[in-house]
């Protein structure tokens, strides 16, 4: 192992505690995505323990667009963003970013967090989805400050409290921050317990569909009600029709939001659904599908229809950068004795919006475990030391030039040491 390899990983090793405590208190604090005093306790502790890096300054969250269960659509507060950065004269810029929001409900009181008897499991929520990945950005960090060539690389932290949402509030900095960068690491959990990557990853909608009928007395005028929820029916099956259709894309129906009493003709009903697709061909295919549906049905005798919601992530293609981007990490694992594999997935995350933005990023640098987004959320504890190691060793070797990018493709090219 060459240095300055060895000692990043000594360094790393001595800081195993460290890590652990983090994870555990942080997991201990409750931080769903709409829960304001619980996102604000954790970007609280988030500015202590990110000291050793310089001080986040806090960043306004836009806010995200809902349609509630009246069929209104409705502005919605959502966590702000923390972010730092460290600005070398040459070298790759790379984004490290994460998010600090769990799907958990809010609760006030300190979460459960357990550590198995052998000491390899920990329990608890968020404890992999993200709170650990969390740690190891962070240690990653201030191991390649103390130990790299920290003149000879750029990064910038973004943290966000509204991913498990899909970051309707911090999209439009983390496009931003994208334009800024030369690759993205994220720090989402691995796919599985093995450690897998991910590589390309589907496109995701989330659309709402609200219908207007005219509400009636069920016995006296019948007749004169135009019912919103038969309507809401017709529609779903005709969407969940096009999962026939050679379109690579899926349609999900989550949802039917409508009616009251037995005896009204219901006025008002949402659907609610999800499409994934592989390509942005798919994707306006699917949308466009979508979209005439809803225009027919907004023609129909005494009702209307209206379209709300898009595409919040695109789909993550393997592009030759992200490739190559990958080859190093890969290349950093076989070093540190780790077999690193990677597939495709079907979920979508902010690597999404980072690579839609032109940014070559792999977003699953995080902890292995598993259980996210349930009860059963464990991490397995070894893998903060491991996963903090392997990018610890890609950014001095991004740095150092053994791993080398393109200087067609960085903001500051180290010209010495560039490679194209
Ligand atoms: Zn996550």
């Amino acid at each position: 192992m060459p240095l300055p390899q060895e000692t990043i990983c000594a360094w790393i090793d001595s800081q195993r505690d460290r890590l652990l405590t983090l994870v555990t208190e942080w997991a201990r604090i409750s931080s769903h995505s709409l829960d304001p005093a619980g996102l604000g306790r954790m970007r609280a502790r988030l500015l202590e323990d990110f000291a050793p890096l310089g001080r986040l300054a806090g960043k306004t969250a836009g806010r995200r667009l809902v349609v509630n269960a009246t069929g209104d659509e409705v502005a919605e507060p959502v966590g702000d963003m923390l972010s730092l950065a460290h600005r070398a004269a040459t070298g790759p810029r790379v984004l490290l970013a994460i998010h600090y929001d769990t799907v958990y409900p809010a609760d006030p009181a300190p979460q459960s967090v357990s550590l198995s008897d052998d000491g390899l499991i920990l329990r608890g929520p968020g404890v992999t989805d993200a709170k650990g990945g969390l740690a190891v950005l962070l240690l990653a960090l201030e191991a390649f400050m103390l130990k790299g060539d920290r003149d000879r690389l750029s990064w910038e932290i973004l943290l966000n409290g509204d991913e498990e949402l899909g970051s309707p509030g911090s999209a439009a900095a983390l496009t931003a921050a994208a334009g800024r960068n030369d690759l993205g690491l994220l720090f989402e959990p691995t796919l599985d317990e093995a450690g897998t990557l991910a590589g390309s990853r589907k496109g995701s909608a989330n659309l709402a569909v609200i219908i207007h009928g005219r509400a009636a007395h069920a016995g006296r005028h019948f007749s004169e009600g135009r019912n919103a929820v038969t309507a809401a029916a017709d529609l779903a099956v005709a969407i969940n029709r096009l999962n026939a259709e050679p379109g690579e894309a899926t349609f999900n129906i989550a949802a039917i939001d409508g009616g009251s009493a037995v005896n009204v003709v219901p006025d008002l009903a949402i659907v609610r659904l999800n499409i994934r697709v592989d390509t942005t061909g798919s994707a306006d295919w699917a949308l466009t599908q979508v979209q005439s549906l809803v225009a027919a049905l907004d023609h129909r005798d005494g009702l209307t229809a209206r379209l709300h919601g898009g595409f919040h992530c695109p789909p993550k293609p393997m592009d030759d950068l992200t490739q190559r981007l990958l080859g190093h990490i890969v290349a950093c694992g076989r070093s540190l004795g780790l077999e690193i594999a990677s597939r495709s997935t079907g979920g979508v995350c902010d690597g999404n919006k980072l690579a839609a933005a032109g940014l070559p990023t792999i977003d699953t640098l995080g902890v292995r475990g598993g259980g996210i987004h349930s009860p059963a959320e464990y991490l397995l504890v070894e893998s903060l030391v491991e996963r903090t190691k392997l990018t610890a060793c890609l950014l001095a070797g991004l740095a150092d030039g053994s791993l080398a990018w393109p200087t067609a493709h960085m903001h500051c090219p180290t010209p010495e040491r560039s490679v194209s």
